[in-house]
């Protein structure tokens, strides 16, 4: 089995949205100063003896027409032909017919915007996630970072969708893949995977169930961009839990520090 880590480009956005009031005044510092972080997007590729899979699919490449404008304005998204998820995938002589998986930790902007391409994939999501994001749209209702481009979409292209139920906490997607399922957080549901490599070990893919090593360590820290804050927490003590005990490494949602340390598709994979 390998791993690839799939660089799709970067957003920038103030960094109190990751983490909640880190840029609180204090008396020693009456007037700070925001913070306009760089966060990685990315995705990952796993080239299993039963099929490809594909966890997260990144922005809609559309993103300069196809976005609601407040995205720009809060999170301007930078991407080069070469980081588009379809030609990511292209570099390492995979098509999209070819994923057999898709797992989709959530449903927002950054995370399911390639959804559409993948049309024989079986795609797994979070059943309150789904049915949330698509009732929301039918409704009129606020989507905020759930995109009505994306939405319309993966209605359009007839996805198979496999939607993990609430009991459904723990689900061996393939022999060494596992699914996570966290439950509400973030957003609305929120899916996880543990990979377990021959070489490597096992990696624990939370996506933005924690965003960065700011979010855990020392004490764990509500990001600013949270559904369900009680879920949150509950879930990064979950994980903190999780990776001793099956002896994970973790890869954050959008730490840049971890992603630069990271082999990319380009470079290399893990196994
Ligand atoms: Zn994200």
């Amino acid at each position: 089995m390998k791993f690839y880590v799939l660089d799709l480009g970067y957003e920038k956005l103030d960094k109190s949205a990751l983490v909640a009031g880190c840029t609180n005044a204090k008396t020693y510092n009456p007037e700070p100063k925001a913070i306009w972080q760089k966060i990685p997007i990315q995705a990952y590729l796993i080239e299993h003896p039963e099929g490809y899979i594909l966890f997260d699919t990144g922005c809609d490449p559309e993103f300069k027409t196809s976005w609601p404008a407040f995205i720009e304005e809060d999170s301007p998204y930078y991407v080069t032909e070469e980081q588009l998820l379809l030609n990511r995938l292209a570099q390492l002589n995979v098509k999209p017919e070819d994923i057999k998986y898709v797992v989709i930790s959530h449903l927002h902007v950054d995370h399911a915007g390639g959804l559409k391409n993948f049309k024989n994939a079986t795609v797994y999501v979070n059943n309150e996630e789904f049915t949330t994001t698509v009732c929301n749209y039918v409704k009129g209702e606020d989507l905020n970072v759930h995109v009505p481009c994306d939405i319309e979409a993966f209605i359009q292209a007839k996805l198979k969708w496999r939607t993990v139920m609430p009991e459904e906490k723990e689900l061996e997607l393939v022999p060494g893949v596992t699914l996570l399922n966290f439950g509400s957080g973030h957003s609305w549901g929120m899916l996880g995977m543990k990979v377990e490599l021959e070489n490597t070990g096992n990696l624990l893919c939370v996506a933005d169930s924690v965003y960065m090593k700011d979010n855990l360590y020392p004490s764990i820290k509500i990001p600013g961009i949270i559904y369900d804050s009680v879920g949150y927490v509950r879930t990064a003590k979950f994980i903190l839990d999780y990776i001793e005990k099956n002896n994970c490494k973790l890869l954050y949602g959008h730490d840049i520090e971890q992603f630069d340390t990271l082999t990319k598709s380009q470079d290399g994979f893990y196994d």
